[in-house]
């Protein structure tokens, strides 16, 4: 039986390990899939494709879920309607997708695939918006992300980068 999982992953944070560690309870394989991969250095999604894929890859090594795991770009197209099909010819099969995101479960269902949620850990803090807001801000954003996640982030400066994208030439 296969999982799959899919986000933005922008950046990868402790509740999505927290889902992750579930999901790994429920089905033998887990497919992950980072949506909007084409998009980056942008306020909403500073990370890169790739980058999303090592922070994700290092974050499964950190739990032991690697060998059990596949990590896969997802490039958005701009027509809702025809996404779910999209999703099946870009990624291996899977049996069934894990989601919370409102959206992502209705195409879901519209598609007759089956649709799990998981309960949302600690969603005032383990939030992806909750996390860059605090990277602008200096704030203690390590502390929401795996340790190999947040070396991964400083790495590439990822702090600095999220700044100058957020700025316009009037700051
Ligand atoms: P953003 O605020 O940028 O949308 P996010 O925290 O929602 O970031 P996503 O990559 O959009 O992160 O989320 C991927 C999936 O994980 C979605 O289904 C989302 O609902 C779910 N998710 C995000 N945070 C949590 C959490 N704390 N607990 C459980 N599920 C979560
Ligand atoms: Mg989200």
């Amino acid at each position: 039986m296969r999982g799959l999982y899919i986000g933005r992953f922008q950046p990868y944070h402790l509740g999505h390990q927290a889902v992750l560690k579930k999901i790994a309870q429920e089905v033998d394989e887990i497919v992950i899939v980072i949506g909007s991969a084409q998009e980056s250095h942008t306020p909403e999604n500073p990370f890169t494709g790739g980058e999303r894929m090592e922070m994700i890859y290092a974050a499964l090594t950190e739990v032991g879920l690697r060998e059990r795991s596949v990590v896969t770009p997802l490039q958005d197209i701009q027509r809702n309607s025809v996404w779910a099909s999209h999703l099946r010819s870009m990624v291996p099969r899977f049996d069934v997708v894990y989601s919370n995101n409102p959206l992502v479960i209705q195409l879901i269902t519209e598609a007759g695939i089956e649709i799990r949620r998981s309960p949302m850990y600690q969603r005032e803090q383990y939030s992806g918006t909750v996390i860059r807001k605090l990277m602008r801000e200096n704030g203690e954003w390590p502390l929401l992300v795996p340790d190999s996640v947040a070396d991964f982030i400083r790495e590439i400066g990822g702090v600095p980068r999220l700044n100058a994208v957020s700025r316009s030439d009037r700051d």
